[in-house]
């Protein structure tokens, strides 16, 4: 099924993310973990994609088909085009068909430290939008996804300027967006003005990444340059060396970041849960759903 048509079906479409196998996990982890996912029956699980070249990528497109197959839970892989070019991509396309997985979430993927953003240089793409033009083109029948950041992507010189750009990606062909994590939702408000006045008015699915390790959120911060109200400054440096009471109150900080966003008509919650059935089982918990 498309996943785009969840979203005029349900009042709210409800998603979780998860990584392929790592340094750290295990297939067999990883497969035990999307077993005890599986309970939740959320509306579809998304499967990362690491930069190209990345030897865990063979799995992206293998653990979404085992969700969907094993599960009959839709699965959406991750799919970045930095690096890589349009052979191999149609290569990944065509595998996504042939293993009845007809959604894909389309990203440029971060940067390598060699590749310019620049087309001259042997990747065949430049931006996302660039990605997206080429699925809706090849005309295979893959609803697409994309990104968006309510605080403005790391590099755009301004929000603005960022949301032009999301622009042209949403006018190349995009079904629903996916936002980055945010951690206030007074900049989610002013984003979602912003972006109805360009005129974006696809549906939106907000990311949500409940702080369960302070080292780990003070890692993602960094690098996403999320900003920090003073209520979960103040619960960072009160559980810095307590992580059973941060992954409570981490927990019960999201939910009333989602509660607050129910007020809102927003289109549906998508789960960083970091490969952790528990974050899930709590959310789903707490939220009653
Ligand atoms: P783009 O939309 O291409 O934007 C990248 C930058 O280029 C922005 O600053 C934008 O303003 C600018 N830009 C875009 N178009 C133009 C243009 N025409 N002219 C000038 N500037 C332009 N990364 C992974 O490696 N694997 C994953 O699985 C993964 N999953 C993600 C899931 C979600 C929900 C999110 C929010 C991010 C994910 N990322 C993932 C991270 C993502 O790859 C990075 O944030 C990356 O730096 C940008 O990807 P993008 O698709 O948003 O890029």
């Amino acid at each position: 099924m498309f996943i785009k048509d969840k979203f005029i079906k349900k009042n709210k479409v409800i998603s979780l993310e998860i990584f392929p196998p790592n340094n750290n996990m295990t297939l067999k982890q990883i497969l035990d973990v999307i077993d005890e996912l599986s309970i939740f029956r959320p509306d579809y699980i998304s499967v990362t994609y690491g930069a190209s070249g990345n030897a865990n990528n063979n799995y992206t497109v293998d653990i979404a088909e085992y969700i969907k197959e094993k599960y009959t839970i839709e699965a959406m892989p991750h799919l970045t085009c930095i690096g890589s070019n349009k052979e191999k991509i149609n290569e990944i396309l065509k595998l996504m068909i042939k293993k009845n997985l007809k959604n894909v979430l389309a990203l440029r993927g971060d940067l390598p430290k060699d590749i310019l953003s620049d087309s001259t240089n042997g990747t065949d793409y430049s931006y996302a939008s660039d990605l997206i033009g080429h699925i809706r083109g090849s005309e295979l029948p893959i609803s697409v996804a994309a990104a968006c950041y309510p605080e403005g992507h790391i590099e755009a010189s301004s929000l603005n300027a960022d949301i032009k750009n999301l622009k042209i990606k949403v006018d190349r062909g995009v079904d629903f967006l996916i936002t980055q994590l945010f951690f206030d939702n007074n900049r989610f408000y002013d984003f979602k003005d912003k972006i109805v006045k360009n005129n974006i008015n696809t549906p939106i699915t907000i990311g949500i990444m409940p702080v369960t390790n302070v080292k780990q959120i003070r890692r993602i911060i960094a690098l996403s340059g999320a900003s920090i109200p003073l209520k979960l400054k103040t619960l960072l440096d009160q559980y810095e060396n307590d992580n059973k009471g941060m992954f409570q109150a981490g927990i019960d900080y999201a939910c009333q970041q989602m509660d607050d966003l129910n007020h809102l008509d927003v289109n549906g919650f998508h789960l960083y849960v970091m490969n952790k059935p528990e974050i899930a089982r709590m959310i789903y918990k707490n939220m009653n759903w």
